[in-house]
């Protein structure tokens, strides 16, 4: 299944996202990840935004530290349950600190909080941002090759991302997927809008089937048929369901390099083993 795997071009965009951890160990434990990962040489590692207040200031700390070490951060920026002043406080923050690329997002309400926020779609934001910075930011928005769960219909998402990309987007990372076509068909579609930014395909490595699947479920990101049975067949066969997991997303990975995208976002769900199996067999690692 690998025999064939091109050797991707070095200067393909190589960017990995981490969440904020929780804890102080969480934060030591980043940090080896980090450092294990750094020898990929990826553009930038970004950091994800909790919408409503929670995890923010664990943004802000994981993205200054990256910063510190010498790498590229890119903070995930979500309007959701915002107020203009508050994200307008946030942007200043970045900008002071010579922060050069947001990831800006609508984001996702957690449950039990009613305020939805002054900017209600992430195209607001991209706007909000541009007006408040110029060209400060390099934008980064996130597209939907399986679109997004909450589209009323494929187009009604497909022009909610060109309203994004109208407003200001410079590049776009996509949401995981395992399915090439369904990739491909959304990079036609957005072709013949007139969109011409980068679209970079989201990259989930896989080591649990379990956790996949209820991650999946509620992103919209399907797991075909023929995968779901193999790895439900595994049962709790760890190393089999990683093995085939290696296999399956290298394999995506090599085909949409060949197909031309214009880079890998690695999903790092704060591990670095799983990114770094992927791109050793890419040819990545040196
Ligand atoms: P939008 O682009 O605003 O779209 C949201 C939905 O609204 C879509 O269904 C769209 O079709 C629809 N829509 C847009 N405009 C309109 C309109 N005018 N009228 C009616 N419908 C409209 N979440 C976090 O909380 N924190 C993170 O750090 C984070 N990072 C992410 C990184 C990436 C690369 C990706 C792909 C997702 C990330 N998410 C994150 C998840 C994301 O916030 C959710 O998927 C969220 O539900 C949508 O955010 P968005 O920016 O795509 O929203």
């Amino acid at each position: 299944m690998t025999s064939s795997l091109p050797t991707p071009h070095p200067s393909q965009h190589l960017s990995i996202e981490f969440f904020p951890p929780q804890t102080a160990e969480g934060a030591d434990k980043l940090r080896v990840v980090r450092q294990k990962l750094a020898v990929l040489k990826p553009e930038f590692f970004s950091v994800t935004f909790g919408a409503g207040g929670t995890t923010q200031e664990r943004t802000f700390e994981a993205v200054f530290e990256i910063q510190r070490e010498g790498h590229q951060a890119a903070p995930h920026l979500s309007c959701i349950g915002s107020t203009r002043e508050h994200i307008r406080e946030i942007l200043q923050r970045y900008q002071a600190a010579g922060i050069r690329r947001i990831v800006a997002l609508r984001g996702d309400l957690p449950s039990g909080v009613g305020f939805a926020g002054e900017l209600r779609y992430a195209n607001e934001l991209v706007e909000f941002i541009r007006a408040e910075t110029g060209d400060h930011f390099q934008i980064e928005v996130a597209a939907y090759p399986e679109y997004h769960p909450q589209a009323r219909t494929p187009r009604d998402d497909l022009l909610a991302f060109k309203r994004k990309v109208d407003a200001g987007a410079d590049s776009a990372i996509t949401q995981y997927f395992y399915n090439l076509d369904a990739y491909l068909h959304f990079r036609d579609e957005c072709a013949a809008l007139g969109i011409t930014i980068p679209i970079v395909p989201g990259i989930m490595p896989i080591v649990s089937f379990s956790k996949l699947a209820r991650f999946s479920d509620a992103c919209g990101a399907e797991i075909p048929r023929w995968m779901r049975r193999k790895f439900e067949a595994y049962g709790d066969d760890t190393d089999s369901i990683k093995a085939f997991g290696l296999d399956v997303v290298s394999e995506l990975c090599a085909k949409l390099l060949a197909a031309g995208a214009p880079g890998l976002h690695f999903y790092s769900m704060n591990q670095a083993a799983p990114t770094l199996a992927v791109c050793e067999r890419l040819g990545i690692l040196a």
